[in-house]
């Protein structure tokens, strides 16, 4: 479903990511790990163009970008691939002055043309599934952090993504809060979404992912199965990284 392959990044003269490959297949969920600054949120953003990386391939659904000396070589793909990929931030990017309906009626209407009616039934199922069916009229700021991070995976899932790519969509929730929408997350894995997470929730890690990668100084330092990685790492790095979360 998606796949990248040797990307590299570089801001200026730091580069950020030397070389990353990654596959998503059907209903993977990978959990992304590795430390600040290791370049976990930039990979997410060259995966959907949010950064343009400077180079490598990003596939989508058969859809094909090469970047070239920070030049994408088939730029009308870029819509493309950006609304077959959600994406769900840390901060929720939620609009302020429009309902929770609102905001997920938004890309469907606006990007995809949906009728008002359509879009509103399939908000308010969404809505639903987030456990928000309460909450539908209320505006981002009469929200709780966990509910309007339930309101921004509603939003990605509005746009029927063939993959959802979330960066830290927990670090920013009161720790009573996290719970709530690792719940959500987790039951979208049982229902066989493909997942690309950012995490520093080693439980989500360990128990949800299907696999895990760890990265470490813009490289992907071990990679694989969530039960072998943490019982067995093989490199120094992932073990003191695991050790320190713990
Ligand atoms: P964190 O866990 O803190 O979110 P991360 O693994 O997501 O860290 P990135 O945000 O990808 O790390 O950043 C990796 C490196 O790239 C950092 O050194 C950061 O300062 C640098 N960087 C990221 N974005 C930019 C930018 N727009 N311009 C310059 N440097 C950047
Ligand atoms: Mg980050």
């Amino acid at each position: 479903i998606l796949k990248a392959e040797d990307i590299h990044k570089s801001f200026g003269r730091l580069e950020v990511l030397k070389g990353i490959s990654l596959e998503a297949r059907n209903h993977d969920v990978i959990s992304i790990l590795g430390s600040s600054g290791s370049g976990k949120s930039t990979f997410l953003r060259c995966l959907n163009f949010l950064e343009i990386p400077t180079s490598g391939k990003v596939t989508v659904h058969g859809e094909e970008i090469l970047v070239k000396n920070g030049k994408p070589q088939n730029v009308r793909h870029i819509e493309d691939i950006r609304s077959r990929l959600g994406m769900v931030f840390q901060q929720f990017n939620l609009w302020t002055h429009r309902t929770a309906l609102e905001n997920v009626m938004e890309g469907p209407v606006q990007v995809k043309r949906e009728p008002n009616a359509e879009a509103r039934d399939k908000a308010e199922a969404l809505l639903k599934r987030v456990g928000l069916e309460d909450r539908m009229h209320m505006y981002p700021s009469q929200l709780s952090g966990g509910q309007q991070q339930r309101v921004a995976i509603a939003r990605a899932l509005a746009m029927e993504p063939d993959a959802i790519l979330f960066d830290e969509p927990t670090s920013a929730l009161d720790p009573e809060l996290v719970g709530e929408v690792l719940k959500v997350m987790q039951s979208l894995a049982a229902e066989g979404r493909t997942m690309i997470v950012v995490t520093h929730e080693m439980g989500f890690a360990r128990e949800v992912s299907s696999e895990v990668v760890f990265l470490h100084e813009g490289r992907i330092a071990e990679q694989g199965p969530p039960d072998e990685m943490f019982a067995n790492p093989k490199t120094e790095v992932f073990e003191r990284f695991i050790s320190k979360v713990k």
